[in-house]
């Protein structure tokens, strides 16, 4: 039976699980006729999947929510549909109160029911009230999405393996909206990832809350962790990349550092938040870890992989943290050095024990300032770290054109955005790049082997491509950060 083409538009807030998320959800609307559309205005269907992590992100839902009720009501004015869904974990957490203060939503769905989709669409379509489905439901919504890798993902893809967190670190919402710890079979992942791999893809990023608390189930039956898991992918032939986010200290298991030293597709970049350098605060936080155990984390990093750079989200502005607290997050930034980082204002989430902490609450100013010294010293070794590449040979995975003619842009093993003059056939390949331009937050540079050029290998000793000279100019515009 033939379906109806329909117009289906996600706008995706948060984090790259929630990419992930949009990515499979159109997938699972696909076979009822809705085609993927770049913008709201005219769309069959509009799903806003919603982070819930600070307050600010769920505001932004309301009032997006604002301006849909009136494409809606265009839409019903020539006798058309639009169908609104709220997904993810704003839905997750505020289920009712979302169809209360915007009742023009249809369907209110959170982040475990996506593969209920089908079902629900109907009921939207049929029923004259909205959907609600908050549930966690027994069976893994894993097992019954379509398989990953159905739809191209490009060179570099993300594949689920873990959701869900069981470490209820006392600020975070993630526990209440992903609810508990879940692992996927490696069979599973190992399986998506050989058809990701035939379909293209050469890097994969391996996601999960907490992703390297990785517990799934091996093919020889007993338990994998992340490390092993790891190992495995990397015998996959033409998977040049691995890397996984977002990882928690306590569960960096010896297994999973040696990897770094012994798996060269592993990427020499790990996200490793620490949100405080205090122990106090630390403890408070329920982050159970010590700075210096974070400390002893990197060090084993850095021992097993020379080279390794870190990334790491801070919180400033915790109920209770004094200045000598907020030092001591300032002096395990300038110990461990970060390649690059994320910061934010604490930010109390309802439900959460961090919220009903009366005590040495911070005020808005306070914690701006705090956030300003923070970054001004997390940019000032981003800008340390990309200067110290200048004039090295980096190997760039070229996965888009770039804003002029004849640019390609990719990324660096750091996960820094690279720009260099390049053909259009090196869309999808690793390609060595000297680096020639650095700024704040990207690197500018030369494509520098004749191998992915022209297509002819130059094999130095070992079978490793080798340098030569640079054939392509490229592009010397210096960046501006
Ligand atoms: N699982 C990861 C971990 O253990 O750090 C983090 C997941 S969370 C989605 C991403 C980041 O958001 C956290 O690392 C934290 O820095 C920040 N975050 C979470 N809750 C927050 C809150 N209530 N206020 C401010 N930032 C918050
Ligand atoms: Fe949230 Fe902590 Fe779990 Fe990370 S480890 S998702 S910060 S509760």
């Amino acid at each position: 039976m033939a379906t109806s083409r329909k117009k289906l538009f996600i706008k995706t807030y948060g984090c790259q699980m929630n990419v992930y998320d949009s990515g499979r959800m159109a997938d699972v609307l696909a076979p009822l006729g809705y085609e993927p559309a770049e913008e709201a205005e005219g769309a069959d269907m509009v799903i806003l999947n919603t982070c819930h992590i600070r307050e600010k992100a769920s505001e932004k839902v309301y009032s997006e929510l604002g301006r849909l009720r009136l494409q809606q009501q265009e839409k019903a004015a020539a006798g058309e549909r639009m169908i609104i869904a709220v997904a993810g974990c704003v839905a997750q957490a505020e289920g009712a109160e979302i169809m209360a203060r915007a009742p023009h939503v249809d369907m209110v769905f959170g982040p475990q029911t996506y593969h209920q989709l089908p079902e629900m669409v109907t009921r939207a379509v049929r029923g004259a009230g909205g959907v609600i489905n908050t549930d966690f439901p027994v069976e893994s919504k894993f097992d019954l999405l379509p398989g990953e890798g159905a739809t191209p993902q490009g060179p570099s893809a993300f594949v689920s393996v873990q959701e869900g967190c069981d470490k209820f670190c006392t600020f975070c919402v993630v526990p209440y909206t992903r609810g508990a710890e879940y692992s996927r079979s490696a069979a599973q992942i190992l399986e998506e990832t050989r058809r990701m791999v035939a379909n293209g893809t050469v890097e994969i990023t391996l996601l999960g809350q907490n992703v390297n608390a990785y517990h799934g189930e091996g093919p020889d039956g007993r338990t994998w962790g992340l490390g092993r898991l790891i190992r495995e992918l990397a015998e996959i032939d033409g998977l040049r990349r691995i890397r996984y986010t977002t990882s928690h200290p306590r569960d960096m298991d010896d297994d999973l550092i040696s990897a770094h030293g012994q798996v060269p597709q592993l990427m020499p970049f790990v996200h490793l938040p620490v949100q405080s350098g205090s122990d106090r605060i630390l403890a408070a936080m329920n982050r159970k870890h010590t700075a210096d155990d974070y400390r002893r984390i990197v060090d084993k990093l850095r021992d097993a992989r020379p080279g390794l750079a870190l990334s790491s989200d801070f919180i400033v502005g915790f109920p209770g943290e004094t200045a000598e607290d907020f030092a001591a997050t300032l002096r395990l930034i300038t110990d461990v050095t970060y390649a690059s980082a994320y910061s934010f204002k604490y930010s109390a989430r309802p439900g959460t024990p961090a919220a009903a902490m009366a005590e040495g609450r911070l005020t808005e100013d306070d914690k701006s300032a705090r956030l300003e010294a923070v970054q001004n010293l997390l940019a000032e070794q981003q800008r340390a770290f990309n200067a110290g590449l200048l004039g090295t040979v980096q190997e760039v995975l070229f996965d888009r054109r770039g804003k002029l003619p004849g640019q390609l842009l990719g990324r660096s093993p750091y996960m820094q955005s690279v720009h260099a003059a390049a053909p259009d056939r090196l869309l999808g390949q690793v390609v060595p790049v000297r680096v020639t331009a650095v700024s704040a937050s990207s690197l500018g540079g030369e494509v520098v082997t004749t191998e992915s050029v022209h297509g002819e290998a130059q094999q130095g000793a070992g079978g490793r491509p080798s340098f030569i000279s640079p054939d392509i100019k490229a592009n010397h515009q210096e960046m501006t950060a």
